[in-house]
């Protein structure tokens, strides 16, 4: 639906941590704000909900003394927003127009929507080997997962062998990580040498319980729907040799992808593609009345609890930039 001529003071993008906790003091503080919560969208990573849509288990949110399911803080999220004046429209944005004043953002349901200012909140995606057995898995939940911190302490995982995929510091984070509940603790890379910093290389090689398998992809995940994951086929990319490794949980950490696509450039990344915060210590993109929160903007943390405090900063930071800049009057 376009909105014709009316001017929104806030227009937020996306529908995590970020995004709703935005909306709930934007709207707390009269904004009246538009959100784009995006829409499933076949062969995209991008969900409504973001990340936690895909975690079963929430143990590290505040709050919640037993752990919350990641769907049901990510419904809860939403609904306290929801309680308030927020517009929500079930819409990915495919562009925007940060080059005028007021801003224009296009939706894939053929709207159209100006505002005063934006705060994009649209999160990283982890990325995958792309195998059909891997995505089969982790829908699953089955034993294949982008996240150690979240799932790791699952009993599927504990006393068995697992793999961790990459040979960044997040696989030998990952692989440190899992040593706590497994063993041994596979770390499979595609090379002969570790992409990681020494510091973090030394305590995965020396690690008693971690074993590095160099020059290795994996072709397949094997498994069943009972038993879930319980091997995986590797190729060794030097010799072409194959063999199945048994392991009962994959951990893939060969980095994330920002979701910057559709902002086609208007806004400065850093070097590995988030968003640039002008001020690190507040949410100002280059762009002025346009902000950035959570993980979109932030490859160092990558929490739901971060991500729920730059939502509030972007907020209380949009708040201000159009109390000192724009007639609050839409129009
Ligand atoms: P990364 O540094 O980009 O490493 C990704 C790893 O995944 C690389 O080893 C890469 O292999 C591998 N990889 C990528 N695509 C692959 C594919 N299709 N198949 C097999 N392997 C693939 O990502 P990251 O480890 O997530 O780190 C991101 C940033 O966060 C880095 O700057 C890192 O230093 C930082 N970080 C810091 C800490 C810490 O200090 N505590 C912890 C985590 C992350 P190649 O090496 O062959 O390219």
């Amino acid at each position: 639906m376009s909105s014709g001529d009316t001017v929104e003071q806030l227009i937020i993008i996306g529908s995590g941590p970020a995004a709703w906790t935005a909306a709930v003091y934007a709207a707390r503080a009269n904004l009246a704000p538009f959100v784009y919560e995006g829409q499933p969208t076949s062969g995209s990573e991008m969900i409504p909900g973001g990340q936690l849509m895909f975690t079963t288990e929430v143990e590290n949110y505040p709050g919640f003394p037993e752990g919350v399911d990641g769907q049901k803080l990510m419904a809860a999220l939403r609904a306290q927003a929801a309680r308030f004046d927020v517009r929500i429209a079930g819409a990915n944005v495919t562009r925007v127009d940060f080059s005028k004043q007021p801003f224009t953002v296009w939706g894939d349901d053929d709207g159209m929507r100006r505002a005063r200012a934006v705060i994009v909140a649209t999160g990283a995606s982890a990325n995958w080997l792309g195998l059909e057995s891997e995505q089969h898995f982790r829908k699953a939940g089955l034993g294949v997962t982008a996240c150690a911190t979240c799932d790791g302490a699952f009993p599927r995982y504990r006393n068995h062998p697992v793999a961790v995929i990459g040979g960044g510091d997040s696989a030998m984070e990952e692989a440190t990580y899992m040593t706590k509940f497994s063993n041994p603790v596979y770390v499979i890379h595609r090379r002969d040498a570790l992409r990681a910093s020494r510091i973090m290389q030394q305590r995965v090689l020396n690690h008693p319980k971690i074993q590095v398998v160099w020059n290795s992809v994996v072709d397949e995940v094997l498994g069943d729907n009972t038993n879930g994951v319980t091997a995986l086929r590797l190729r060794d990319v030097k010799t072409g040799q194959r063999r199945d490794l048994p392991v009962s949980g994959v951990f893939l950490a060969m980095g994330h992808t920002p979701n910057t696509k559709f902002l086609d450039g208007q806004l400065e990344t850093d070097a590995k593609g988030y968003l640039a915060l002008k001020d690190p210590g507040r949410t100002t993109s280059n762009v002025p009345g346009v902000f950035a929160a959570g993980d979109v903007a932030d490859s160092t943390y990558r929490q739901a609890v971060t991500a729920a405090g730059m939502g509030c900063k972007a907020a209380i930071d949009a708040e201000r930039w159009l109390a000192e800049h724009c007639e609050m009057a839409s129009g």
